[in-house]
């Protein structure tokens, strides 16, 4: 695959010079030439009428692993307890085998685990089972092989799994090992109708193009997404799946590491991306004492304080805070932006909120564009009368 220019049609006119985002294109002496370092991203393909400068593509291969079918969802848990990610995935995990007619199981290792039929109220056929004393502390090793031998021995054409700390870990290692593709951190997933393959989208290039990535010779197609990008389902007490309890082998699934303690971040009374209510600032907070003001607001609220990048990058707030592409995905009921412009950056964290109320000075700011409610106006003006209002003062 690469990119190729056809020199006999190229006129010179330079339509595709300013299109490349690295700037590799020149024209010289009426020809376009092209420096090294290009990404295929396809700007100046679409940009010259001419059909001059065209992709390469792939020669149709053969599907790697035919014999591939059905839809898996890594159903993570900790300590016990499913996480929501899980129930979110199998919402999507459903639509998809919907949509290719196909069935939808669920993965899950762990000990202990409660309330396992909770993945077939919540959409799966079937749910292949794994407790185990030793996937106590989620040893990432052992589930790597784990669930490479699963995948190996019933062959979905599809996992998905959520893009938490665990699945970013240990995912694209069984991606790694089946030489498949991964499209980690997407941001929405939907069957290509004419083809059956999985279009993954995610965002690239800082967020400014959204990219729709497809799997094409390798199986399984393999997803991260991340929590709260996909809404949870409502649970059918009423249907009915398969549990499959697979056996562990603990002679050959080994782990050549050691878990000596995992320590909680209990810095946050209200966690961001469980929250309901997000209150969160931006710049346009100007300093870091002036989070307490928001601080205060999300006290009153029963809310988590969120933040945009830049106070992260100032030092103003801890990382953990940060909403948006390279932060926290969050999908609150109320999401209150306080002096924050709305850049795509940052709604790709938030933009699915369900109610979103802006506080800028600016009318002008983008974040009004997505906002439920918009007020224009000198937020260390609002967020007092706010929290008076809400105390009753
Ligand atoms: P600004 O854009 O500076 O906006 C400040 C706003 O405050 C302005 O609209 C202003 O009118 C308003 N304001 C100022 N004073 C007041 C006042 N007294 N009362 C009311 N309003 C006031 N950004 C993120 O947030 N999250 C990310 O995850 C993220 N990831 C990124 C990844 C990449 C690859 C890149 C390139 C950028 C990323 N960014 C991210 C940064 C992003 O591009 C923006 O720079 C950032 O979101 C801007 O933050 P902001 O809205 O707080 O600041």
């Amino acid at each position: 695959m690469g990119i190729q220019i056809d020199l006999d049609k190229c006129v010179g006119c330079g339509d595709c010079v300013p299109v490349c985002p690295f700037g590799l294109l020149e024209i010289v002496d009426d020809k376009v030439q092209l420096k090294e370092g290009c990404t295929l991203c396809g700007a100046c393909q679409e940009a010259c009428a001419y059909e001059a400068i065209f992709i390469e593509s792939v020669p149709e291969t053969e599907v790697v692993s035919a014999g591939h079918q059905g839809v898996w969802v890594f159903a993570e848990q900790r300590d016990g307890r499913l996480k929501t990610v899980a129930y979110e995935l199998l919402a999507k995990g459903r639509e998809l085998a919907d949509s290719l007619k196909t069935e939808l199981s669920a993965v899950c290792f762990g000990h202990r685990i409660d309330e396992v039929n909770q993945l077939i109220a919540y959409g799966a056929d079937k749910v292949y089972l794994v407790d185990s004393p030793d996937f106590v502390n989620n040893p990432e090793d052992m589930f790597t092989r784990q669930l490479i031998e699963l995948i190996q021995q019933h062959k979905p054409d599809i996992v998905i799994a959520g893009a938490t700390s665990l699945g970013r870990s240990f995912i694209p290692r069984v991606a790694a090992v089946l030489g498949t593709g991964l499209t980690a951190d997407c941001t929405g997933l939907e069957i290509d109708n004419e083809t059956g393959l999985l279009l993954q989208t995610r965002p690239t290039f800082g967020g400014s193009v959204m990219a729709d990535i497809v799997c094409q010779a390798k199986r399984p197609q393999m997803s991260t997404v991340r929590p709260r990008v996909f809404k949870k389902g409502v649970p059918d007490k009423k249907r009915q799946g398969q549990i499959i309890r697979v056996d562990f082998d603990k002679e050959r699934i080994t782990s050549r590491t050691k878990l000596i303690s995992f320590i909680e971040d209990i810095t946050e009374t209200v966690k961001l991306d469980e929250a309901d209510i997000i209150v969160s600032g931006g710049r346009g907070i100007g300093k870091p004492e002036n989070f307490q003001l928001l601080g205060e607001l999300a006290r009153v609220m029963g809310a988590a304080l969120g933040s945009s990048r830049p106070p992260v990058d100032e030092g103003w707030i801890p990382y953990h805070h940060q909403v948006g592409q390279t932060g926290k995905t969050v999908r609150p009921k109320l999401y209150i932006a306080c002096g924050i412009s709305g850049s795509v950056q940052h709604m790709a964290g938030m933009q699915t909120s369900e109610t979103i109320v802006a506080i800028n000075d600016d009318p002008n700011a983008p974040i009004f564009e997505i906002a439920t409610y918009g007020i224009v106006g000198d937020l260390f003006k609002v967020v007092p009368m706010l929290i008076a209002k809400l105390k009753n003062e």
